[in-house]
């Protein structure tokens, strides 16, 4: 990374360049990320799928549509939020990015959350958690409860496609989305 503050632009840029991973030897597209630039409601998820991977675009296949989903009933529109991943290039068979292919990536979405500066952030599944906050403890123990990320609230939550395998947790997920908007609610006020 240059020692100059990056833009969204330009870190878009760097990650189309990216080799600093072996994750980009498979890669059909690096994706970045998109959004609203300036968004209040930051989601991170894990990595790229396989239709990711082809679009170029974050949460596109039917994770996705049940991401766009979400956010509609919390009376928003995808393009009002930011949504980003820890790793940015497919991991082989949408396996877990391993550390070290985490690590390379993570600092490209540490200068997101710098630039977006949202006011709250969902963390979608356990990977995110683990990366963004040293946090070991699994998603059914971290979901529903606030953790910090250098001072913006952080909700962590069921990943949208363990929500497409396990139908019932689609209620918790409901319920940390309800804590979402009501701490959006109590920052605006
Ligand atoms: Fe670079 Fe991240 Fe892609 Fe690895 S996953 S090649 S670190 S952009």
């Amino acid at each position: 990374m240059s020692e100059q503050r990056p833009t969204l632009e330009s870190l878009a840029q760097m990650v189309s360049a990216c080799q600093g991973c072996q994750l980009h030897l498979a890669r059909t597209h690096a994706v970045f990320g998109e959004g609203n630039p300036h968004a209040e409601l930051m989601f991170i998820g894990e990595g790229p799928g396989r239709d990711e991977d082809l679009q170029g675009r974050p949460f596109v296949g039917r994770a996705g549509q049940l991401l766009d989903r979400m956010i509609a009933a919390m009376g928003m529109r995808r393009e009002d939020v930011y949504i980003a991943n820890v790793v940015k290039c497919r991991p082989p068979n949408n396996r877990t990015p391993e550390p070290k292919e985490a690590e390379s990536c993570i600092s490209f979405l540490k200068w997101q959350i710098y630039l977006v500066r949202p006011k709250v952030i969902v963390l979608l599944g356990a990977t995110a958690a683990h990366y963004l906050l040293n946090e070991p403890r699994g998603i059914m123990r971290l979901r529903g409860n606030w953790l910090d990320y250098q001072g913006i609230p952080v909700m962590p939550t069921y990943h949208p496609a363990f929500l497409l395998r396990q139908e019932s947790a689609k209620r918790d997920a409901w319920h940390d989305l309800q804590q979402v908007m009501r701490k959006m609610q109590e920052i605006k006020a």
